[in-house]
Parts: structure tokens; sequence; C-alpha cells
């Protein structure tokens, strides 16, 4: 029976619900009452809806009136979840004394307070994800961030500024983020429906003075110089703001929190939010689905934390040639080293996830199982160690790995191999031979539970009974049970408790005193368990470093062998790595297009070659469906995996490091993200314009097709001259675009090289060709593309009249004498003009005068001539 509905009318528990209440108003209360948790109140009305379950009212006593919700105490977990994803704070309140002893009502406390981003129950957290609460500190100097992933223990810092904030806020996929109360509104405002939930803290808890105590403390260090974090003063107002909104909400075990690192942005491509959502890195666009995503093709690792790991490195590619190049030889390793690849990664799937273990483990929330997997996992280490020993490539990584054997043996010594019990009060789980005090009880009980046997076999042959069995429940211990037929023979010193249809039961004062004994045993054993049990925790959490350290390395490896066992099963080769201008890429092919195409269709590979000097901007023409918008992905999804320290879907490729990646797709092929806005595409586009280096890469697809086509021509046209004619700019570019106008521009600016994607007609039907050849495409087979989609044969028919009615004339595109004749008419476009001229000049120093004949001479004139329309 439901003990809430017991218990309700009394007016005592409500009393002390409310003053609990209080104390967490803007939490969930979960009231513990015997084997429900209860919600009352405004609490019941929000978990009655989220949760679906039952919202009752007492019919009748004091608290008659009081709404009320709950759900059986094993369902928490999945109950929690729901209530977390909803972005809600849930403070779970237990019963702390046992309602037996109790003396009025059952002592009652809040145990715990969880919110999305403080989560460890593996029920709500994805094991591959990490499970991200940041910390935003905007001031007038720029903007603190701290970030930290409790179930893992990483903790993170850094000082971003009003521009770039946002963009690494979301790279961290957050599930919560805390701010100064002042700027609750702007910041939920901002990351409303990105996150689950947005919290505000007292702003003086944001001054430096106490972050810096409070993270101190939390350390145990005299300093933060050792963390290498000084210099962040915003991001350590923001970190000390976590930390002590953890200890606001009950978690006062951080033991696995052992260290805090700058999240250094510098350091790594900087792909905002959009970019990373139209490469479709994580999820698809259309769907939001993993499938089908480039994570979906390269994530082959076999633990979770390399998946984790897998993912950080996604999202923050690295720059620097010297670092890709180290996790490319590792990678290249195990490329040529099948057997250690196999075996690795088979060595690996029996590893369990160090990181969350530690954080159940420091949060007191760890049974004997997870103990004892973290324990085998220990043991696993120096067998993986011992495949690298003798490997050049590994030293480093390998090196400053502490295998805490002492650590091993205890946890050898205590804990049993096998039928662990789940909990942690119960006993059970120590080995025999660890601690002289438990072995005593355990033979207590032992002996003991023997001797019932022996008694029930003695009475059994002494009373002529033998059906009569001893037994024990909860109500009155231990008993003797005799049938109706046999009850005449039962003695004197047997005393009557219970009387059954076909049964009586007994007690015997002797039978009273084992019991006692036994009883008392049992209660020893279990406390005795538990003593042993915060000692080995004690044990593990002083070695949390050591232990981190080894998880860290094995995610790693986890990586590198999954990259490796990816590039062969999907044919990938090593790039090369510089510092060069130049991204050249041969055979390239797009790593998720190709891992979809339905079986016998073939992915047409296509090379890249792109510099700063030469070949800074691509203009690609191209039919719909071409395959333009494939080609563009591609070149930022191999880029992107070279700079991880992938390898890459090309036959060759070179890259020189970029700095950047910036897509943007215009309006109309956007809808999906509900961002079809022109606008939108305006404000990204300016994104780019003032944050786009030398060192960037630019995809840009369709970009002004959101307005009108004079309007979205213009647009286009003049972003393109920003980019190439902007020294501070000057990015790497690859423009795909519908306006054949555009392809104008080769003529004009002489970084300009124009592209298509081949068809071939033939009859009246289009054939893709998918492959990128020089020059431009002067037809959009629109029309066909209609056809294609199953338009009515009547309206492609018409369309294609109306086009061949259209004179040839109107759809020629403009000549050079044409934008001439538009410069002349306006003196600002001069730069165009000048542009032409310089073109003209180069042209004409490459002709070495002393080798050239006349007739050649005048051909070139003609050439000239004709080229620039003079
Ligand atoms: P639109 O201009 O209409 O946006 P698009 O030119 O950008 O079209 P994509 O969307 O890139 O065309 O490609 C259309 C389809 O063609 C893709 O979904 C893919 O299945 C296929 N495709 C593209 N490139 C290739 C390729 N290189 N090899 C094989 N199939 C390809």
């Amino acid at each position: 029976m439901n003990m809430a509905k017991e218990d309700l009318v009394s007016t005592p528990v409500m009393k002390q619900y409310r003053e609990i209440k209080s104390r967490y108003p803007d939490a969930i209360l979960l009231f513990r009452m015997g084997d429900f948790y209860e919600t009352f109140e405004e609490d019941a009305k929000i978990t009655s809806r989220i949760l679906n379950i039952t919202l009752t009212k007492r019919a009748n006593g004091k608290a008659s009136k009081v709404p009320l919700a709950g759900f059986p105490y094993h369902a928490l977990d999945s109950y929690l979840h729901k209530l977390l994803e909803a972005g809600l704070k849930v403070a779970i309140c237990e019963q702390v004394e046992d309602p037996k002893k109790a003396k009025g009502i059952v002592k009652r406390e809040v145990v715990e307070v969880i919110t999305p981003g403080t989560a460890i129950t593996d029920r709500f957290l994805d094991t591959k994800e990490n499970n991200y609460l940041v910390s935003i500190y905007k001031t007038q100097k720029g903007v603190g961030i701290a970030a930290i992933d409790v179930s893992t223990g990483e903790f993170y810092l850094t000082d971003s500024d009003d521009k770039s904030y946002k963009d690494t806020v979301s790279t961290l996929k957050a599930s919560e983020i805390i701010c100064p109360e002042s700027d609750y509104k702007s910041i939920e405002y901002e990351f409303k429906g990105k996150v689950l939930r947005v919290a505000e803290i007292d702003d003086w808890v944001y001054s430096y003075e106490y972050a810096e105590r409070t993270l101190k403390e939390n350390f145990k260090t005299e300093t933060l110089k050792g963390f290498g974090i000084e210099k962040y003063k915003l991001g350590i107002s923001a970190a000390g703001a976590i930390i002590h909104y953890l200890h606001q909400n009950n978690q006062k075990s951080l033991e696995h929190v052992v260290k805090i690192q700058p999240l250094l942005e510098s350091d790594y491509v900087l792909i905002d939010e959009f970019t990373k959502r139209n490469l479709e890195i994580f999820r698809t666009m259309q769907s939001g689905e993993v499938k089908g995503s480039l994570i979906w093709v390269v994530d082959q690792t076999v633990t979770a934390s390399g998946s984790r790991l897998l993912k950080k490195w996604l999202a923050h590619p690295l720059k620097n040639p010297q670092r890709i190049n180290s996790r490319l030889d590792k990678v290249e390793y195990f490329y040529n080293n099948t057997d250690k690849r196999e075996n690795v990664r088979n060595l690996l799937k029996d590893f369990s996830d160090l990181e969350r273990l530690l954080s159940r483990i420091s949060a007191n929330r760890a049974t004997a199982r997870e103990v004892y997997q973290l324990r085998e996992t220990l043991k696993l280490i120096p067998v993986i160690l011992k495949e690298f020993e003798k490997v050049d490539t590994f030293k480093e990584l390998l090196s400053g790995i502490n295998i805490p054997k002492e650590l091993i043996k205890i946890l050898d010594d205590a804990i049993k191999d096998e039928d662990l019990p789940t909990g942690i009060h119960e006993g059970g789980f120590i080995k025999e031979g660890f601690n002289e005090q438990l072995d005593k009880y355990r033979r207590v009980l032992r002996d003991g539970k023997n001797w019932i046997l022996e008694l029930q076999e003695k009475e059994r042959a002494r009373l002529g009974i033998p059906s009569l069995k001893i037994s024990y429940n909860k109500v009155f211990g231990y008993y003797i049970e005799v049938t109706k037929t046999h009850i005449s023979k039962v003695p004197e010193n047997y005393i009557r408790k219970q009387t059954l249809v076909n049964a009586e039961r007994f007690i015997t004062p002797e039978l009273k005193e084992y019991e006692e004994m036994l009883l008392n045993a049992e209660e020893k054993i279990s406390e005795i368990e538990y003593e042993i049990f915060q000692f080995l925790r004690e044990e593990i959490l002083k070695y949390v470093e050591d232990i981190l350290k080894i998880a860290d390395v094995v995610s790693q490896i986890d990586v590198f062998s999954s990259l490796a066992y990816i590039a062969i099963k999907n044919n990938y080769t090593r790039p090369v790595i510089n510092d060069s201008s130049r991204i050249f890429i041969k055979n390239g092919r797009h790593p998720v297009v190709e891992a979809l195409l339905p079986s016998g269709e073939k992915f047409i590979p296509n090379d890249l070659d792109i510099d700063n000097q030469t070949k800074q901007i691509l203009i690609i023409t191209g039919p719909n469906m071409a395959g333009k918008s494939t080609y563009l992905r591609q070149v930022g999804l191999i880029v992107l995996l070279a700079q991880i320290g992938s390898f890459i879907p090309a036959e060759s490729a070179e890259i020189g490091v970029v700095d950047k990646i910036f897509t943007r797709v215009g309006a109309s092929d956007n809808l999906a993200a509900g961002e079809s806005t022109f606008l939108m595409e305006m404000i990204e586009t300016a994104n780019i314009l003032n944050n786009a280096t030398p060192k960037s890469l630019i995809l840009l697809d369709e970009i002004g097709r959101g307005t009108s086509t004079y309007d979205g021509i213009a647009i286009a046209w003049a972003v393109t001259e920003y980019l190439h004619n902007n020294e501070k700019i000057g990015s790497k570019t690859l423009f795909a675009t519908h306006y054949h106008e555009l392809t104008e521009l080769e003529k004009i600016l002489p970084r300009v090289i124009n592209l298509n994607v081949a068809v071939k007609e033939y009859g009246d039907k289009v054939i893709f060709l998918r492959k990128i050849i020089p020059g431009a495409c002067d037809k959009s087979y629109g029309v066909h593309v209609a056809q294609m989609a199953g338009v009515p044969v009547e309206v492609t028919l018409r369309a294609n009249e109306i086009l061949s009615n259209i004179s040839r004339e109107e759809r020629v595109l403009p000549t050079e004498k044409d934008i001439f004749q538009k410069l002349d008419k306006n003196p600002d476009q001069l730069s165009l003009f000048n542009q032409i001229e310089s073109k003209i000049k180069k042209e004409l120093s490459e002709i070495d005068i002393n080798s050239i004949t006349p007739l050649e001479a005048l051909n070139k004139l003609n050439e000239l001539k004709k080229k620039y329309g003079l």
C-alpha cells in the first residue's frame, strides 16, 4: 500500500514536507515515503504532466486538498531521466532513519540535488557523449567560460570575447548553463532551445577572489599556477561559480575533479555552429539523426570514452602540423600492423569506462560490481601496454603512465570475483580472509544456519514429524512450522505464533536466542563490509590522477586504432600535412555520401587544387543535382578529418592547415534548419567576412539566393570581390552558384577560377557525370530536373517552349564589354578596371619579346583584345 496516502492525512508530514521544500523552492522535491517517491502541490502538477502519471487528491483528512503524484522508488532512474530531460532541477529527499525505530515521523533529508548538467546516472547520460555544465561570465573586458563534465571529471576554462563565446559554448554542447543573475535574461534568450536548462547564481559568486579561493579549496592547492590557468581571469570566475553551484547542489564529493585545463581555442580550428550543422558532423541537417552524419561513418571506437574523445577531436581539429602528424603516425602504425590493431581492439572491448566509474566512486554512488570492473580494467592495462613497449611512435604517449599496482592488489584481496550483489549495504562482496572480524561473524552466521538445519533434523526425528520445517520471515523471524496432521505431537516448550489453514507456526526460546545471534551477525557483516567499502573507496581516490591518465591514454589508443580500422575498411589514405597555403586533393570522396550510395553505384571522385597565390576562389557552376553541394562538403570534411589526424577518403592529398572553416548555404537550401530568412543568410555572411583570414577555408553554397535575382547576383559578386581583394581575408573559397553571371569574375579577378560539374546530354536526357571540370557551365537544366521530379509533362514541355522563345541574346551572359561600359558609368567600381589592367600587364610581361615571332605576336594581341572585350 502506498504509504504516502496513509501518512498524508496527518499534518506533521506535510509540515515536514513544506519545511524541506522551502529550502529548495526551484526544485522538484521527490519526497520518499516508504516505497514511493511522492510530489505535492505545484510539483505534483508539473511531475504528473511530464511523467504522465496520475495526479490525485486526498479525499479526507486535513490534507485533503493537497494534489499528489508519486511513483515507486525502484522506478527513480527512468523517471528522473524524464524530469532532467525536461530541464528541471530535482531534489531527492530520503528517509534517513529506520521507520521502525523512528519516534514520531521519520526523519527526512535531501541527499542529492540533480540538474541536467550535474547528473551522473547512466540512465540519463549517453555514455558515448560528454555531459557539460557550462558557466558563462560576461563582462566589459570579455566573457569567461568554464565547463565541467561531472560524470568524467573533465574541467575546462577559457577567456573568450563577445563575438566567439557562443561558438565556444555550442561546441561544448552543454546540457545546462549557469550565469550571474544579472545576465540571466539575456543568456536564457540566447541559448533557448539549445540547452536543457539555464540557471542563475548570485552575482557575487562570480567575484574573482571568491572563485579563486573556491577552486584552490577544491583542488587542495595553495595556488592555481600549476594548472597554467592564471591568465584566464574571467574563466576562473566562471569556474569557481561551477564548484559553488555543485556544492550548493549537495555534490560535495568532487574528488575525481583533480585538475582544470585551459580550453585553448587558439590551438584549434574554429568551426562555427552553422558549419558543424551544415557539414553534418554529428547529426544530419534534415532528420537530426546520427545516421548519415560524419561521426556515423568514422566512429568505430570500442570504448565509450574513446567515442567521447573522437567527438571532442572532431569538434576541435588541430592547427599545428606537427601535432597532427604525430597523431597520423599512430594511426599509420595501426594501419600497417593489422595484428596489433585487432589485438588492441579486442582487448579494449573488455574495458570499463574508467572516467565514469571514478565519478561514481567519488560521489559514493558506486556498487561493488563497479569497483570490481575498475579493478579488472586496471589489470588489463599492462596487457595493452605490452603491445607497444618497444614502439617508438607511442613512447611519448605512454610516458608518465603509472599502474597503481598496490591498489590493484588491495582490490584483488578485498573484492570477490563473482556473485557480487547490486547494493553495498547488505554485504556479500568482500573476500574471505580480508578482514578477521568479518570472517568471525560470517562463521557465526554459517554455524548458526547449520545449527538451525541440524535442529530441524533433530526435531523431525525426536518428534516423528518428517514434514516439520524451520523457516524465516520478516514479521516474526525464525519459526517452526508443523502441519495440522501432526499437531498433537508438538511439545510443551513450543510457543504458538500463528495459525494457518493447514499448519501452525511456533517459536522456542532457544530458537530466538540463535536468531538474535544470527541477526546480529548479519548486521555486523553488512556494517563491516560497508566500512571496508568506504576504505577501498578512499584508497581508489588516492590514485585518481593515475587512473585518469590511464583512461586518457586508453581512449587515445582506441581512437587511433579505430581511425586505422576505418581507413582500411573505407580505403582512406594518409594526407601530407604542412603549413603551406595550398590544399591539393587527388580523387577525393565524400565519406558519408559514398557510404550511403546504393550498392552498385559508385561515388565519382574529384580533385581540388586551391591556394592563396593563383587559385584562391573557385566558382563552381552546374545544373541542379549535379553534385555541387556534395563537392563543397566533401572538401570541408576531408580537411576536417585530415586536421584531427585521420586518414582521408582520397587517393592522395596535401593539406596546408586551415585556421577556420566556414560554410554558408543560401536561404532556399537551408529550409530544413528553420533559418530560411535572407537576413539570417546575410548575418552569417557578414560573420565570415568579418572573421575569415588568409588561412581560412570558406565554402559558399548558393549565397545570395534568398533575394531577387539581381540583388542576389550583386551581393554574390561583391562578396567574391571582397574575399579576393581584401588582403586581410584572401581566404581560399569554393563558391557553388546558379548565377552564371559570376563566372565572368574569372576574367576580372586574377585568382578566380571557374569550374563546373560535367553533364552529358543524350537526346532529351541529361546524364550527371559528377565530374568537376575546368570552365563555366552555361546551362542550368532546371527544366530537366523538374521533369526528373515528376512535374507533369505538359508543364515541362511548356517550360522548354518558353525557354526557347526567350531570345538567345537575352540569355547571353554579360560580356567584358558590358562590364566595362558599366564601369565607365560608375567610377566607384574602378577598382575592377585596375584589376583587369593588372591582369593584362601580367600577361604582357610574360611574353618573351626575344623569342616570339611577328605572327605569334599578332595572334597574342588578337587574343588579348578578344579576351578583354577591347
Ligand atoms: P542543387 O544545386 O540542386 O542544390 P547540387 O548540385 O548541389 O544540387 P548535390 O546535392 O550535391 O547537387 O548532389 C545531388 C546528389 O547526387 C547527391 O545526393 C548524391 O547522391 C549524388 N552525388 C553527388 N556527387 C556525387 C558523386 N561525386 N558521385 C556519386 N554521386 C554523387
